[in-house]
C-alpha cells in the first residue's frame, strides 16, 4: 500500500495535492502536513514511498526540509519531488543538492503530478523489492540447517536470481573478449537469452560500437589488473533506445587469484540523467523565450575567448535593447509584452548561424555572439539585419505592434579581453546608440591607427627576435594525482623583448599565427623542447615527458610529421617522451588529412594531447574519431570549479568520456588545495597550475624535480 506525505504550508494546496496523490492509483494511502519540522518528527518512526513537498516555507524551506531529512535514518532512499515556481532557478538548484529527486512547476499541472509521482513510486517499489530478496536470502543462509554444500547450491542459484532480476547489466568476459556470463537485464537488452550469449565475442552480442569500447577498456584492465574508475557510457539496446549507464569494471580472478578476465557491471541511470539535463537546461534558460540566459551567454562568452586565445579567430557581442517597448507592456499590457517578447526571439533565430548564441538578458534585452567574423563589417551587416528585422511590424489580436531595437557591439580582441570587459564594452555602445535616437548600431570606439601601428613594430621585432634568438622556453610541471611524481612539463614560449621585459604568449603569437612566422618559432620551439628534455634524461633524471604546443598553421603549412620525425632523430630524444598539445581547432578544420597526420604521429609513438578541452561545443562527439592520448581540461572550468556547478559538472563529463574512451584526463590552472581536492575525487588523472608550480626555466625545473622526488619518497 503506497503511503504519499504532503507537506505544504498552505491548506488549499494541501487539498488538492492530496487529491491528486490519491487518485495515482488505487490503495494510496495519503498524509497532509504544514509544517515542516513535525513532518520530521513523524518521519522519525514513519517511512513514506514518496513525499512531496512545497519549496517556499514561513520557518523552514524545502530544501532545509529535505536537507535535513535525507540524514535521517530512512532519509536516504525515498523521492521527494519539490514545487517550486519556474524562475526559481537558485531555489531549483538548492533543492537538489539538499536531495531533490524531482520537481514540478507551480502552479500544477495535475497530470504531470499524476506521472511523475507514479514514475517514482514504481521505482521505490523496485527497490523494495530488491533489498527484501536480498534480505531474504541473507535471512535463509543464515538460518539453514541444511548442508553446508547444499546450501551453498541454493544460494549461489539465488545469487543468481538477484543478478539475474537487478535493473543493471552485469557481465563477465574473458581475456579474449568472449562472454562468460550475462544476466537476464543485459540480454534482455541485446534482444538474446542470456544462455545463447555463452562462447560469443562481445562485439556480436553487445553491438560494433558497445563492444569495442568494452573490450579497449577490458585490455587496460587485464594489463594492470586493476578496477577502472566508473563512468558513464551511452549505450544503445536493441531496438534502438539509448540509454545512460554508470559502469565499472573490475578484474575477474580465478582460484589461484590470476586475472582470467573482466566483471563488469552497469547501472541505468538514464532517468536520473534526464532529470539532471532538465534541471541544467532551467538553470540556463529564459523561459518564456527559450533562449539562453544570461549566466548561460557568459559561459559561452568565456569559451569563445578561450578558443580564440591563440588569436586565430574574432567573434563580437551585440547587446540589443528594444526601443519603447516600456510603451507596449504599459499600452497593451504584459501578456501581449510576452509575446512580443517570444516573436522578438523567433526573429532573432531566423539570423543567426549555428555556432551563434541568442541569449535574454532578462526585460527587453537580448544578446547575440557573432562567432568567427573576419572583418568588423560582419558585425555591422548582423546588426543591420536584427535592425531590420524588429523593425518590421507586427499584429496580435487585432493591434499592431510597431518597435525598433538599438544595438551596442564589442569585438573581441579589440574591444574587451575577457567576458566582463566585453559585456561592458557592448554596454557603453549600447549607451551611445539609444542616445543617438535608437534605432541604430554603435560600435565600440576603438583606435584603430594606433593599433595598426603597433602591429607594424611588432612584425619587425618578431623578426629580429628570431635572428637573434631571443626567445626562451619556460617548463610548467604536470604531476599524476595518483602517486604525486611529475611525470611531465609543459614547455611554455616567452620573448625576451629588448625594452619589454619577458614577455608572454598572449603578446605576440596571435600576431605571429598572422604574418607566418608562428612556423619557424614553433620549429624552433619543438626543436629547444627536444633537446633539453633529453639533457635532463642525460642528467640522470627519471623520464620525463615533454609537451610542446602546435598551432593549427603548422598543420596546413607543413608536414609536422616529417618535422617531428627529423627533431627526433637530431635531437636523440625518445618518441614517447614527447607529448604534442593540439587544440580541437586543429583536429576540426580538415578533419581527414588531419586524422592521417595524426595517424602517422601515433605510428612514430609521440603522445597527442587535446589542449584547452572543453572549449568548443561538439567537443564531445567528435574525439570519439580520434586517436589521442589526453585530454587536457581547459583553466576556464577549473577557475570557478569549487563554486560553479555547471563547472563542475563539465569536468565529471569530460572525466567520464574521456575514462570511457581509456584517455587520460590532465586538469590544467589548478591554484588551490580546495580544486585539487575536488579534481581528485572527480577521477582526474594528472595536475598541471600555479598550485604546485608555475612555469620556470629548465635549470630551476632541475631543482624542482630532485625536490619532488625526495618528497615523494618522504610520503
Ligand atoms: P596553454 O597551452 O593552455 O597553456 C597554459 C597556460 O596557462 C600558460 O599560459 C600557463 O602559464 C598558464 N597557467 C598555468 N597554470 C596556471 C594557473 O594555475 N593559473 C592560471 N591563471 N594560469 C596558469 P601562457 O604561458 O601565457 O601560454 C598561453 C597560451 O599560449 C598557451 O595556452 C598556448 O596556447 C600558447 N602557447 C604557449 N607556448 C606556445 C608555443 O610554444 N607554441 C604555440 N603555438 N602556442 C604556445
Ligand atoms: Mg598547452
Ligand atoms: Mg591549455
Amino acid at each position: 500500500m503506497p503511503l504519499v506525505v504532503i507537506l505544504d504550508d498552505v491548506a488549499t494546496n494541501r487539498k488538492v495535492f492530496a487529491e491528486l496523490a490519491a487518485s495515482i492509483e488505487s490503495g494510496v494511502t495519503v498524509r497532509s502536513f504544514g509544517d515542516p519540522a513535525e513532518t520530521l518528527a513523524w518521519l522519525e518512526h514513519n517511512t513514506p514511498d514518496l513525499i512531496v513537498t512545497d519549496f517556499k516555507m514561513p520557518v523552514m524551506d524545502g530544501a532545509e526540509f529535505i536537507r535535513r531529512f535525507r540524514t535521517q535514518p530512512n532519509g536516504a532512499e525515498i523521492p521527494v519531488i519539490v514545487i517550486t515556481i519556474y524562475e526559481e532557478r537558485e531555489f531549483r538548484l538548492r533543492a537538489l543538492e539538499a536531495g531533490a529527486t524531482d520537481f514540478l512547476n507551480s502552479p500544477i499541472d495535475h497530470q504531470e503530478f499524476v506521472t511523475r509521482a507514479r514514475n517514482l513510486l514504481k521505482l521505490r517499489k523496485q527497490q523494495i523489492q530488491l533489498a527484501t530478496r536480498a534480505d531474504s536470502l541473507a535471512r535463509e543462509l543464515k538460518d539453514s540447517e541444511r548442508s553446508r554444500e547444499e546450501a551453498l547450491r541454493d544460494s549461489s542459484e539465488r545469487l543468481a536470481q538477484v543478478v539475474d532480476t537487478v535493473p543493471a547489466m552485469i557481465s563477465a568476459t574473458d581475456s579474449d573478449g568472449r562472454i562468460l556470463f550475462i544476466n537476464e537485464f543485459q540480454a534482455a537488452l541485446a534482444g538474446i537469452v542470456p544462455a545463447e550469449a555463452v562462447g560469443l565475442d562481445m562485439q556480436a552480442v553487445f553491438g560494433e560500437d558497445h563492444g569495442k569500447r568494452s573490450k579497449t577498456l577490458d585490455r587496460k584492465v587485464i594489463s594492470t589488473k586493476a578496477a577502472l574508475p566508473s563512468f558513464e557510457e551511452e549505450i544503445v539496446d536493441f531496438i534502438g533506445t539509448k540509454r545512460v549507464f554508470l559502469t565499472t569494471k573490475t578484474p575477474l580472478r580465478n582460484r589461484f587469484n590470476a586475472v582470467v578476465g573482466v566483471l563488469t557491471s552497469s547501472l541505468d541511470i538514464t532517468d536520473r540523467k534526464r532529470a539532471e539535463n532538465h534541471l541544467f537546461y532551467m538553470a540556463h534558460h529564459d523561459v518564456l523565450t527559450g533562449l539562453p540566459n544570461r549566466a548561460l551567454l557568459s559561459d559561452r562568452l568565456r569559451r569563445e575567448i578561450a578558443r580564440s586565445r591563440r588569436g586565430d579567430r574574432r567573434f563580437a557581442l551585440h547587446l540589443v535593447d528594444l526601443d519603447g517597448f516600456k510603451d507596449i507592456n504599459d499600452g497593451l499590457g504584459h501578456q501581449v509584452g510576452d509575446q512580443f517578447l517570444i516573436e522578438v526571439a523567433s526573429r532573432l533565430r531566423l539570423l543567426v548561424r549555428e555556432n551563434d548564441t541568442i541569449a535574454r538578458f532578462g526585460g527587453d534585452e537580448f544578446a547575440i555572439l557573432q562567432t568567427h567574423i573576419m572583418r568588423n563589417e560582419d558585425a555591422a551587416d548582423m546588426a543591420t539585419r536584427i535592425i531590420e528585422a524588429i523593425g518590421a511590424p507586427w499584429s496580435h489580436a487585432g493591434e499592431r505592434v510597431t518597435s525598433s531595437a538599438s544595438i551596442g557591439i564589442a569585438i573581441h580582441p579589440t574591444d574587451g579581453a575577457d567576458a566582463q570587459e566585453l559585456l561592458r564594452n557592448s554596454d557603453l555602445a549600447l549607451y551611445r546608440a539609444t542616445h543617438d535616437g535608437g534605432k541604430v548600431f554603435r560600435f565600440y570606439a576603438s583606435d584603430m591607427n594606433r593599433r595598426a601601428r603597433a602591429s607594424l613594430i611588432l612584425d619587425s621585432d618578431l623578426h629580429e627576435a628570431i635572428a637573434k634568438e631571443q626567445f626562451v622556453l619556460h617548463y610548467q610541471p604536470q604531476i599524476a594525482l595518483r602517486t604525486g611524481q611529475i611525470t611531465g612539463a609543459e614547455a611554455l614560449l616567452r620573448w625576451q623583448r629588448p625594452g619589454h621585459g619577458l614577455v608572454g604568449p598572449s603578446e605576440f603569437l596571435a600576431r605571429a599565427e598572422e604574418n607566418g612566422l608562428i612556423i619557424p618559432i614553433n620549429e624552433w620551439v619543438l626543436r629547444e623542447a627536444c633537446r633539453q628534455a633529453k639533457s635532463w634524461q642525460q642528467r640522470g633524471h627519471p623520464p620525463i615527458r615533454v609537451g610542446v604546443n602546435l598551432s593549427s598553421i603548422q598543420f596546413f603549412k607543413q608536414n609536422v610529421p616529417l618535422l617531428v620525425t627529423k627533431v627526433l632523430a637530431d635531437t636523440g630524444l625518445d618518441p614517447w617522451l614527447l607529448d604534442l598539445e593540439l587544440t580541437e581547432g586543429i583536429v576540426m578544420h580538415d578533419a581527414e588529412a588531419v586524422a592521417r597526420d595524426l595517424q602517422q604521429l601515433r605510428d612514430l609513438g609521440v603522445g597527442i594531447s587535446i589542449d584547452d578541452f572543453g572549449t568548443r561545443y561538439s567537443s564531445l562527439t567528435y574525439i570519439k574519431n580520434f586517436t589521442v592520448d589526453r585530454l587536457k581540461i581547459d583553466q576556464c572550468f577549473i577557475r570557478d570549479l569549487t563554486i560553479n556547478p555547471s563547472d563542475a559538472a563539465i569536468v565529471r563529463a569530460i572525466v567520464s568520456l574521456g575514462h570511457s574512451l581509456g584517455l587520460e584526463i590532465v586538469a590544467e590552472g589548478v591554484e588551490s588545495a580546495e580544486q585539487l581536492a575536488l579534481l581528485r575525487t572527480e577521477g582526474c588523472d594528472e595536475v598541471q597550475g600555479f598550485y604546485f608550480a608555475a612555469p620556470m626555466p629548465s635549470e630551476e625545473l632541475v631543482a624542482f624535480f630532485s625536490e619532488n622526488r625526495a618528497q615523494a619518497r618522504r610520503a
